[in-house]
């Protein structure tokens, strides 16, 4: 890990990646329970400021209606804005951010300015194949009929693009990037993330 300045408590910066279907919220609400990490997950957020029908909310609300990433400014203004509080305890578990390039640099920016990086990137990974039919099951028990399987794989793609260039800039800059398998009931899978997170947060 990063030293830390003797005034400073030792915090951890996680960052938890996995497609739609992956089980990532599950593992991540047990990250947070286990290694006490804050999970700050902007998808969250964001359904939160919709549903108080805040500025943020209603700009967002319509982007999120059709699949698109809200901007970059946005989202950055949101997690600068939270991560201080979030920040207060053992760490903080970032889920659906960075989720580009250049939110991921203004992540790096953040956290350069306390004298921090990210100490560890974890990426929860799920065939394709399994991915779609754990989706197409969840779509039929829950009565949607827009969850198809095209659009699902296009999900699956835009995800694949935009996650792979993300990893690419932590693995460049030396973080830990661990690739987990999310293949198993959530215990087996919360097992393999329990072990690498214990060698990378040292
Ligand atoms: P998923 O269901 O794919 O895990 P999330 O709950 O993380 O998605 O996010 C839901 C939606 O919120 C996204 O489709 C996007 O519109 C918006 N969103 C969340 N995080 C970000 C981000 N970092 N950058 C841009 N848009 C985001």
């Amino acid at each position: 890990m990063v030293a830390q300045a003797a005034q400073d408590p030792p915090r951890v910066i996680g960052i938890i990646f996995g497609p739609p279907g992956s089980g990532k919220g599950t593992q991540a609400a047990r990250i947070e329970k286990d290694f006490h990490l804050k999970h700050l997950s902007t998808g969250d957020i964001l359904r939160a400021e919709v549903v108080k029908g805040t500025p943020t909310g209603r700009e967002a609300g319509r982007i999120m209606a059709a699949g698109d990433l809200v901007p970059d400014e946005l989202i950055v203004d949101i997690v600068r804005s939270r991560l201080p509080e979030a920040e207060t305890g053992a760490g903080v578990l970032l889920d659906g951010f960075p989720r580009t390039l250049r939110q991921a640099q203004a992540l790096d920016a953040m956290l350069a300015g306390e004298g921090h990086n990210v100490d560890f990137v974890l990426a929860l990974d799920v065939p394709e194949q399994d991915l779609v039919d754990r989706l197409l099951h969840r779509a039929a028990v829950e009565g949607r009929a827009d969850d198809t399987r095209e659009a699902i794989t296009e999900r699956m793609h835009e995800y694949h693009k935009l996650t792979e260039a993300v990893l690419d800039h932590y693995r460049r800059q030396g973080v830990p990037v661990e690739i987990v398998s999310g293949l198993g009931s959530p215990d087996e899978v919360f097992e393999r993330i329990r072990r690498v997170i214990g060698i990378s947060s040292g």
